[in-house]
């Protein structure tokens, strides 16, 4: 009974110590947050580097309201792809830094190493195939035409010879569908969707032609706007990494699969897309690399 009593003592006095050592000290105790340990990545991959660094770097839109936009009341950049760039610097155990990139600039950033890894509204094409890889499809987007309300303008068909339409530098719109399906319209070419959005407003172009997620995007800024005709193409986002590696554009699909199975992409749609549109999702489960590359055979 004493020996109990004793021990009972010992371990309050030693209680009280270790209390005065963290008070003394000003520091919380480390508490067990049930985090994760850090994986195990393989020694020299691009995974290894970026837990070392404790950071990764990636390239999204920051004026694509829905998918990448910088938020002007609250700073913060966000959207579709900006939470699929945080899920996977979790998965990492490393922070995320954002840096925009545009549709004209994302495969040079990827090169010269400005960006670890690019989610931005990308398609994955054969042609830029060549100069990166991709990740698994994530999101199946599809080409649409937005116009004033009050134009006579109804589908591409009415994109002829005198109309002006908008569209991204370097985007799938600007090189393969354009130049296919409304040849004889005049091209403006911006460095972004937001510079189009702003010239479809002013009168300066009759239409803007990009995905439709990202015209629904500004719709919501400007409802006097519509989106009109049928779908132009099927446009498979992939997120990009660095020309020849495999390993990371394989885990980056693996986070993607998770995504995709535990249920986080369906409410990511809800959040960013399907309160907006009221549309029912298109599930890129199956979609696989191969399947985007048909819709996106090599141009040049
Ligand atoms: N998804 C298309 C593309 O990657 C259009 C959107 C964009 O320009 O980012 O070209």
């Amino acid at each position: 009974m004493q020996e109990a009593r004793r021990w009972r003592w010992l371990i309050a006095a030693l209680a009280v110590v270790a209390l005065m050592g963290a008070a003394a000290c000003g520091e919380e105790e480390p508490t067990d947050t049930g985090a994760e340990e850090p994986a195990d990545f393989p020694a020299g991959s691009t995974m290894a580097k970026l837990v070392d660094e404790g950071r990764i770097t990636v390239g999204v839109k920051y004026d694509v309201p829905l998918f990448g936009f910088k938020n002007p009341q609250s700073g913060e950049v966000e959207g579709f792809d900006v939470d699929l760039a945080q899920r996977v610097a979790d998965e990492l155990g490393v922070d995320l830094k954002l840096r925009e990139a545009i549709s004209d600039n994302r495969i040079p950033y990827l090169q010269d190493g400005t960006v670890d890894l690019v989610f931005s509204t990308m398609t994955i094409t054969t042609d830029r195939d060549a100069d990166i890889d991709f990740s698994r499809p994530f999101y199946i987007a599809r080409g649409r035409i937005l116009v004033p309300g009050d134009t006579d303008i109804a589908g591409v068909e009415d994109l002829g010879a005198g109309t002006t339409v908008c569209t991204a530098l370097d985007s799938t719109y600007e090189t393969v569908v354009l130049p296919e399906q409304a040849p004889e319209a005049e091209i403006k070419t911006p460095d972004t969707y937001s510079e189009c959005f702003a010239q479809l407003q002013r009168g300066s172009v009759d239409a803007l032609v990009t995905d439709d997620v990202i015209l629904a995007g500004f719709l919501q800024q400007d409802e006097s706007m519509a989106i009109v005709g049928d779908d132009l193409t099927t446009d498979p986002y992939g997120a990009g990494v660095k020309e020849g590696d495999t390993e990371f554009a394989d885990f980056v699909s693996s986070v993607l699969d998770e995504v995709l199975e535990d249920g986080t992409w369906q409410e990511l749609y809800d959040k960013w897309i399907g309160q907006y549109t009221g549309q029912e999702p298109e599930d890129p489960t199956d979609w696989t690399t191969e399947d985007a590359f048909e819709e996106y055979p090599c141009v040049e």
